[in-house]
């Protein structure tokens, strides 16, 4: 084995790294404070066919292999223990094609890349609402942002990836080569090899687009919030849109009185005209006394980078859970207020997403991700700073969970807000639905030896 190592080292343009290595530490470092695992190796790659090289060593060597795109998954599933960590952190180009209003984008880019590389054409794709996310593996398990009731999920824009499998072949997956594959790509995570390049179409957008976000006392209550589902019902496709729920931080951009106390932000996002979206939008800014209000035009980039400094890399523990919701009857409402009333901690958020408009434009069978007719997602990010809390707060984050359980969307989840996929292969079989079958059958047919396991884990069939 340390031959091929040896060899490994060699042949490929990145660098391999071993848990003596002084940077051993740092690149096994992921978002979530609380993930604290020791791969075998760390390869950063810095080119396909150094992906290559690393895949036909792990599977020479028998050993699983974790995948980091961003570092971002919340259940840590970038890095491994014992394992072979394959980093793509390295690879982050990305290429605009002006007229053809596309982008090729290298499977380690965070969304600030994209955002940066194709805002400069007056372009962008749906991508997620921190800029340091990695794109692979938010768009792998279909991908949720601002964009998203104009131009859909992320995997709606992907036009073909270039995909490194098991048995170290390097294929494209399209509508028209491998569609199998491609079907699979669009919902079923890294399950199925590594993805070393996206396409992805573009739209014109911003660069200034109307984003609204006035926050409300909590003790406004519930009117407000269901003026929001009301008002929001025909405007799915225009208005990316979600309510927040959150704790108001020690800042002087907030007033004083207001520090420590809960409130609730109607966050929504109009990327069409800013003057027509703030017209549009107004009546959501006066729902009563505001705590403040942060709405106006606002360059798209910025507004995809706003949120970046609350959410920073390893620096809080954190336990993420969601429900796709039937509903939001004023009884769910009244759940949601109710239980987030006694979050344990003041860093943790919870937000009612909305879907329909080009997100609901999917047929089921279309992509794997599935079923696309949920009306809204509810999401639980527990974020809290000390090791010492860990149980308070995941089991705050499962008793809400399990409350909301009776407004459920049959089931379902998305699979990118998991939690530790406590649940297991009945997530997977309640989320894939029809497709759970398919999927499991490309999976034998890609990885019959599961060598990519660390992940929401589709066993082959
Ligand atoms: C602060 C924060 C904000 C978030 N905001 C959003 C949001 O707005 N919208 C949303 O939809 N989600 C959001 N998420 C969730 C996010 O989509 C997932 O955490 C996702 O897994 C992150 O992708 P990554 O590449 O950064 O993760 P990593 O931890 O690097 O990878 C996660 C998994 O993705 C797969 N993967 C990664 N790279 C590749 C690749 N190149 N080829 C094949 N498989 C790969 C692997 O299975 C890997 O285990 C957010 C998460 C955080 C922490």
């Amino acid at each position: 084995m340390s031959n091929t190592l040896v060899n490994l080292k060699n042949v490929i343009q990145g660098t391999v790294l071993e848990p003596s290595d002084s940077d051993y530490d740092k690149a096994r470092m992921v978002w979530n404070a609380m993930i604290d695992r020791k791969p075998a190796l760390i390869v950063q790659c810095k080119s396909t066919s150094d992906v290559v090289e690393a895949v036909n060593y792990a599977r020479q060597s028998n050993t699983p292999i974790s995948i980091r795109g961003g570092g971002h998954n919340v259940a840590g599933h970038a890095v491994c223990d014992d394992g072979i960590m394959i980093d793509l952190s390295l690879m982050r180009h990305v290429e605009v094609d002006i007229d053809g209003k596309t982008a090729l984008v290298d499977g380690g880019c965070i969304w600030r890349d994209v955002d940066e590389a194709t805002q400069k054409y007056g372009l962008a794709t749906p991508g997620g609402l921190i800029s340091d996310t990695g794109v692979a593996g938010l768009t792998l398990s279909g991908g949720i942002g601002w964009l998203r009731s104009r131009y859909g999920l992320c995997i709606d824009n992907m036009i073909s990836a270039k995909v490194v499998t098991a048995s170290g072949e390097v294929l494209t997956a399209s509508e028209s080569e491998n569609a199998n594959l491609f079907w699979a790509l669009r919902g079923g995570g890294g399950n199925f090899g590594i993805v070393t390049r996206f396409e992805f179409k573009l739209h014109k957008v911003g660069p200034k687009v109307m984003f609204c976000a006035p926050i409300y006392p909590f003790e406004a209550g519930a009117e407000p919030i269901r003026f929001w589902r009301d008002f929001m019902a025909d405007k799915n496709h225009d208005v990316g849109s979600t309510i927040e729920f959150a704790t108001v931080p020690e800042d002087d951009e907030f007033p004083k009185e207001a520090w420590g106390k809960k409130v609730y932000t109607i966050y929504a996002v109009y990327a069409g005209d800013a003057d027509e979206g703030e017209k549009l939008l107004q009546p959501l800014r006066e729902l009563g006394d505001m705590v403040a209000d942060f709405s106006g035009h606002m360059d798209y980039c910025e507004l995809q980078q706003l949120y970046d400094a609350i959410m920073p890399a390893g620096e809080y523990r954190s336990y993420w859970k969601c429900h796709y919701l039937s509903g939001l009857s004023d009884e769910v409402i009244d759940t949601i207020l109710e239980g987030f009333s006694s979050t344990p901690s003041p860093n943790t958020l919870s937000s009612i997403w909305n879907f329909g408009g080009a997100t609901a434009d999917v047929a089921a069978d279309a992509t794997a991700f599935g079923d696309r007719s949920m009306p809204y997602m509810f999401s639980m990010d527990s974020v809290w700073p000390d090791k010492s809390d860990d149980e308070k707060n995941i089991n705050w984050t499962r008793d809400f969970w399990n409350r909301m359980k009776a407004y459920s969307d049959k089931g379902r989840m998305y699979l990118n807000f998991p939690g530790q996929g406590e649940e297991g292969a009945k997530l997977l079989e309640d989320t894939f639905g029809d497709n759970y079958g398919k999927l499991q059958s490309i999976k034998k047919k890609y990885d019959p030896d599961n060598l990519f396991r660390f992940n929401q884990n589709i066993e082959p069939a």
